[in-house]
């Protein structure tokens, strides 16, 4: 079985049938905590009643038309998430890929409408940004590109974190138009911004004229104790992508737009058979309901704030343990060495964990997350890692 399917993923030999919560149950009635959450999708975690009644609803009154059409339950998303973000205006796909690609077309265009022939999208080393040709470029990730080039052109990169190399590409290049970067990188391991950085490229990409384009595909919707992560440093981008934890599992992709970039994609400009029809609407408008209603944004930084400090006092001494970091339900443990194995090793004591860039351990467990919960999960953790430390090699070859 399974030998039908293209093998992109090292899958794990588990198969799950149902989910409530937290919890997920696999075929043989086993349960485990989803501390990973469908990569930071299911933040309200599993079978929500919430979304499961608007799904219910919505699929047996109509599930798609057209954007040829008005759909309601769109411009009700619509206008709710320009509302909570403090954006103009919208566009909706169906995965994150989908809308940052719709934000690199944005900024190309708004570029060629000012006369800017090539421009160029700044984006950063260990940066990810999906999947497609586009976004794939301008991910910070060789193993992502290698053997997909061509690469799409107008990408600079350069260093997270690093402002002055903004600067020096500032002084030597006329063509950059806006800047693609993530609020805090995930997939790159659980990497947070310096204090100064994010509020560091709003001022140069108001001095140089540049779109400050916010990747919150993994950071947005709650998940860093905020609804979105640049509101900790109070900073506002001109264009902002969301899409995992949107719709609860539900497929779908915004790409949002403030001032100028709000009027840049016309009619004819960009489009999507499925975005933002009327099932996946439903499924976020239930979705932005319910983190308001249960206050699930405050919950992941009072949540976030004790697994990292539990993790801390008892992970946070011990050699093999390079740093825990993290903001809200976004926690990275960064090991010494590559500690892949310890997926399999959680799994089989009915945890859910990641494991990304190697050696980052990487927790993304849904926001409702109660006490009970989270000391299951950082006890279950600190034994995993100690198990994992104590059968390392002496001498860490690096
Ligand atoms: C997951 C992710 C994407 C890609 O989203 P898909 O829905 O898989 O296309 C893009 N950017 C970031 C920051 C992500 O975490």
């Amino acid at each position: 079985m399974g030998q039908s399917l293209m093998p992109t993923y090292a899958r794990q030999p588990v198969t799950f049938v149902r989910g409530e919560g937290v919890w997920l149950w696999d075929t043989e009635d086993r349960r485990y905590l989803d501390a990973i959450a469908g990569i930071a999708v299911c933040g309200l975690g599993h079978a929500h009643p919430g979304v499961a009644a608007a799904l219910c609803e919505q699929a047996k009154r109509l599930l798609h038309t057209s954007n040829l059409y008005q759909i309601e339950a769109q411009q009700q998303l619509g206008d709710r998430l320009t509302q909570l973000a403090d954006m103009d205006r919208v566009f909706f796909g169906n995965s994150g890929a989908e809308a940052n690609e719709a934000a690199i077309k944005l900024a190309r265009l708004h570029a060629h409408q000012r006369g800017i022939a090539d421009p160029a999208i700044l984006v950063m080393e260990s940066s990810f940004h999906g999947r497609t040709m586009a976004t794939l470029t301008a991910t910070g990730n060789r193993k992502t590109q290698a053997g997909f080039e061509p690469l799409v052109q107008g990408f600079v990169r350069v260093p997270y974190n690093d402002l002055e190399a903004i600067d020096r590409v500032a002084a030597n290049r006329t063509n950059i138009v806006a800047v693609l970067v993530e609020p805090i990188q995930g997939e790159g391991g659980v990497i947070l911004p310096a204090s100064d950085y994010l509020t560091g490229l709003r001022a140069r990409c108001d001095q140089h004229g540049w779109l400050l384009m916010l990747d919150e595909i993994q950071t947005g919707m709650g998940r860093t104790g905020r609804l979105f992560a640049h509101q900790h440093q109070g900073i506002r981008p001109d264009v902002m992508t969301l899409a995992k934890g949107l719709a609860n599992g539900v497929p779908i992709g915004a790409c949002l737009a403030r001032g100028a970039a709000a009027d840049v994609l016309g009619p004819g400009s960009h489009g999507s058979t499925f975005g933002g029809n009327p099932l996946a609407c439903r499924a976020a408008l239930a979705v932005l309901q319910a983190l308001e209603d249960e206050a699930l944004p405050a919950q992941a930084a009072r949540q976030g704030a004790a697994l990292l400090e539990r993790l801390r006092t008892a992970l946070g001494d011990q050699p093999g343990v390079r740093e825990i970091r993290g903001l809200g339900l976004m926690i990275g443990i960064e090991l010494a060495r590559d500690c892949t194995e310890l997926v399999g090793q959680a799994l089989a004591q009915g945890l859910l964990i990641n494991v990304t860039a190697g050696r980052v351990l990487r927790l993304l467990p849904p926001l409702i997350l109660d006490d009970e919960q989270l000391a299951l999960l950082a006890d279950g953790l600190i034994r995993l890692i100690q198990h994992f430390l104590a059968s390392a090699p002496p001498h860490d070859p690096e």
